[in-house]
């Protein structure tokens, strides 16, 4: 498919959103920011981060962009295998941070993405992080028109790390309502998208939904959890009208800053583009493996375009 300037926009903005959130949560994971305390791309926090560096959140989103950048089907065994090993890749380069599931299953060095799921379901005890829904962005970029591919994608995607129904429901619900809002420019505030999915997962996060829009951080505090992070997230782009105040409400909810607001910084971006984003904030983005914005526009447009839609 091809898009048109504003769609190459919207999908630029996704990436460079995402990257743009994590970053500047990056300087407050874990904490709880006052009212007056300015939020700010200052760096810093668990990993001692760069000002403007980016951290696990949007690396694993990089490993999955550079996939799909290159046409591959991310439903295949193929695919999956190549999503898998740049996250061995990615972890073996010694990530400053990385979370709980993420680290117990890439430890293992799995060889392949069948081996990576077996890995991630034989994990004792719950396996709901926010960890998975943090990177689907590019997932959302895949298949543009084509939410049944998204849904799918995002759903094996997510199985890579994490055996949990929310949590692939959770990159499902996310990544449709990026495609949806790269492709029309609007945000789906409804929750339309829901339709391609079965029709138990709207039984179970139209409530939830709901809660977030109606009410405040404190009633979803859990947010290492994938369903108080998407709340957060959700809650922060509903009850603001830019991006910059947006990744900056996620961040003030508190706790898994960097992640609330990468998850919240790939849909605001998406709906509002790249142009959205502060030139200063791109223009300190990096991270690994030793890319910058630019390096996260062109992955962006090219996926989706060449071959994998
Ligand atoms: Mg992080």
């Amino acid at each position: 498919m091809r898009r048109t300037t504003a769609q190459q926009d919207r999908a630029a903005g996704t990436l460079l959103g995402m990257a743009a959130g994590d970053a500047l949560g990056a300087g407050y994971e874990f904490t709880h920011p006052t009212p007056d305390q300015v939020i700010d791309m200052i760096g810093g926090g668990i990993g001692n981060f760069e000002p403007g560096e980016w951290t696990d959140d949007t690396s694993m989103a990089v490993a999955i962009a550079l996939v799909t950048a290159e046409g591959i089907d991310v439903r295949t065994d193929a695919g999956l295998d190549a999503v898998a090993a740049n996250f061995v890749r990615w972890f073996d380069d010694g990530p400053k941070d990385f979370g709980v599931m993420t680290g117990q299953v890439l430890r293992q060095r799995p060889a392949s993405a069948q081996a990576m799921s077996l890995a991630a379901s034989a994990i004792p005890g719950r396996h709901g992080g926010n960890g998975s829904l943090m990177r689907t962005a590019p997932i959302g970029l895949a298949f543009p028109g084509d939410p049944a591919a998204t849904a799918e994608a995002a759903l094996r995607v997510s199985a890579l790390t994490h055996d949990d129904n929310r949590a692939g429901e959770a990159c499902q619900i996310w990544s449709l309502l990026i495609e949806d809002a790269v492709r029309t420019g609007e945000l789906d505030r409804e929750w339309r998208v829901l339709q391609h999915l079965d029709s138990s997962v709207a039984d179970h996060w139209l409530p939830l939904k709901k809660q977030a829009e109606t009410g405040e951080p404190q009633q979803f505090p859990d947010n290492g959890w994938v369903v108080h992070a998407l709340q957060t997230a959700w809650w922060a782009i509903t009850t603001t009208d830019d991006l910059p105040r947006g990744i900056k409400a996620a961040v003030r909810a508190g706790h898994d800053t960097d992640t609330t607001a990468a998850i919240a910084g790939a849909l605001l971006g998406a709906t509002y583009g790249a142009a959205s984003i502060p030139d200063r904030w791109r223009e300190m983005l990096h991270g690994w493996p030793g890319l910058r914005a630019e390096d996260l526009v062109r992955l962006a447009h090219r996926t989706g375009v060449s071959g994998s839609a």
